[in-house]
């Protein structure tokens, strides 16, 4: 029996399909502007482990897993109009959100995850999302306000049973927009009119002015289009339990009259770089592309599966910590476990008793990897293949090259910046001849395997230093 922790019970529940010839899983996809991060990738890793479990317990063709591409939004239109200034805006969105949709596609694959079932664009369902909006407002929970269409939260009895959160705790927490023409401050934008130079349709509701959706209206409309007004399982990442699964679950009970959306709302915790937050602005913004390509980013060819692996030792609802010390130890163990598979068939029996169990209870990958030394271990070595690719994993030492210097150079590339940063401070240290300082710093940087060489340069004879990882 699948166990499954539910964010709107916050208990783990035994998973009953709505109908068992059909399981329907619906998970937020990527906003396609740019490179898919490492934090992505896991919502994609996770969900990727669920759909391959619901395809074994259910048969594969009676599973629908549905992630959608969201191809409105600000970001992508401020992308558009800095990559290609002199196009009209339609067409310079449409070369953004079609090479991020591929590169995406080449990423997630890279790491092993299945294409889901369908794979819908908001920009295909704007009519769908128009019809949703009208019906709202029909129904009485929404109103149109100076061109908006607002969702209106106070006609909802139990709005907030998500996020177990009071309205007052969500004013206080959400930074909402105040606007003059709200009739509460939590109401949400369905639709809002589009400022110059953003995309936009002919609006519902007699609105004169073209518009556009607002953010949440989208997965409602696609869900529906794609699994019906309710369905099995909806999962994404949990900075999405507020306001975005919230809000749709709010525009699809509203709109359908049903007393839910989804059975079972599931949610990836969060992750992080080397013990921080992952931001642009810190420097720690990994993204798959830079750790998979080996062609843009001075090799840093780690392998799709290592970065699966790394992934699948976290439970998916704690928190991640991403190293690059952890990705290698995950690239290490695949590439022993490979090696002893070589020539190895897989056994009769399937992917073995613990591995599935651990499975079963909420996606335990930690335990069924716990599971899979032992089988290592024990030299279990069909059971082992079996439960590697049941697990989406090759199998295949040609897959996963690995080399000293590959990984060397991943981690170089990992590390320059602030192998850079400590040899200027040494730099310094030596100019103020503060040598116990530079030695010190010299030290540092040996301990991180970084080797430095000083050499003065010839023709200026100013001292430059050179460095390279040694593993
Ligand atoms: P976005 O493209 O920002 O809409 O995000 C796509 C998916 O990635 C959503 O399910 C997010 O919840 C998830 N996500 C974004 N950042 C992270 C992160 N750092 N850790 C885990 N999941 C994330
Ligand atoms: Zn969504």
């Amino acid at each position: 029996m699948l166990k499954l922790y539910n964010t709107l019970s916050r208990k783990k529940e035994p998973f009953r399909p709505l109908d068992a010839g059909n399981v329907r899983v619906y998970v937020c996809g990527p906003t396609v502007y740019d490179f898919a991060h490492i934090g992505n990738a896991r919502p994609v890793i996770v969900f990727d482990v669920l759909y391959r479990l619901l395809r074994h317990l259910y048969g594969p063709k009676h599973v629908t897993y549905v992630r959608n591409i969201t191809d409105v939004d600000d970001k992508i239109n401020a992308r558009a109009a800095e990559e290609h200034p002199n196009l009209p805006l339609n067409e310079a969105i449409r070369l953004v959100t079609e090479k991020t949709e591929k590169q995406f596609h080449h990423d997630m694959a890279a790491l092993g995850a299945l294409e889901p079932s369908s794979e819908p664009r908001a920009t295909e369902h704007i009519a769908a999302m128009k019809a949703m909006i009208e019906t709202l407002v029909k129904r009485g929970s929404a109103y149109v306000a100076e061109d908006h269409v607002l969702f209106q939260v106070a006609a909802m009895a139990d709005y907030g049973k998500l996020s177990g959160r009071s309205l007052d705790e969500m004013i206080a927490g959400a930074r909402v927009e105040v606007a003059p023409f709200k009739k509460d401050p939590m109401d949400f934008v369905l639709w809002k009119p589009s400022k110059p130079g953003e995309p936009s349709w002919p609006s519902p509701c007699g609105i004169a002015a073209p518009g556009r959706p607002g953010w949440h209206i989208e997965c409602s409309a696609m869900a529906e289009a794609h699994l019906g007004q309710t369905f099995d399982i909806h999962g994404g990442g949990i900075d999405l339990v507020f306001p975005h699964h919230e809000n749709e679950i709010a525009q699809s009970r509203c709109a359908f009259g049903t007393p839910i959306m989804a059975q079972v709302w599931m949610h990836n915790g969060f992750l992080q770089v080397e013990g921080e937050k992952m931001a642009k602005s810190l420097g720690n913004f990994v993204t798959v592309h830079e750790l998979i390509d080996t062609s843009n980013f001075g090799g840093s060819d780690w392998p799709g599966e290592a970065i699966r692996f790394a992934m699948l030792k976290t439970h998916y609802r704690q928190p991640l910590d991403w190293t690059v010390v952890g990705l290698d130890e995950a690239h290490k163990t695949l590439w022993e476990w490979y090696g002893d598979l070589e020539g190895k068939a897989p056994s009769d029996g399937g992917v073995s008793g613990p591995v599935l169990d651990a499975l079963l209870d909420d996606l335990n990958t930690p335990k069924a990897i716990a599971e899979l030394h032992k089988l290592h271990s024990a030299g279990h070595w069909g059971a082992l293949r079996n439960a590697l690719e049941f697990l989406g994993f090759s199998c295949d030492r040609a897959r996963i090259g690995r080399t000293a210097s590959a990984a060397g150079k991943a981690q170089l590339r990992f590390n320059a910046e602030a192998v850079d940063e400590r040899i200027e401070a040494r730099n310094a240290a030596r100019k103020a001849k503060n040598f116990a300082e530079a030695d010190r710093i010299r030290g540092e940087l040996e301990a991180m395997g970084v080797t430095l060489k000083d050499a003065k340069d010839p023709k200026t004879g100013e001292l430059v230093t050179t460095w390279e990882v040694a593993r």
